[in-house]
């Protein structure tokens, strides 16, 4: 990702330790903004696993 590196034009600190509101409104949209949460990776897995089950007992 490479968003751990992200420079404030504010107070030239990094985005990702929010020292101003600035860095933390960018934090909270990079978050936001990510393709891939933790909280969506851990629906879509959980989802498979239903899936598997469901599949594993109509195989047997
Ligand atoms: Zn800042």
């Amino acid at each position: 990702m490479g968003s751990e590196d992200l420079v404030c034009a504010s107070c030239s600190g990094l985005v990702i330790e929010g020292r101003c509101p600035t860095c933390r409104a960018s934090r909270e949209y990079l978050r936001r903004s990510s393709p891939l949460s933790p909280q969506l990776l851990f629906t879509i897995i959980a989802i498979i696993m239903v899936l598997a089950a469901l599949a594993a007992r109509h195989a047997s």
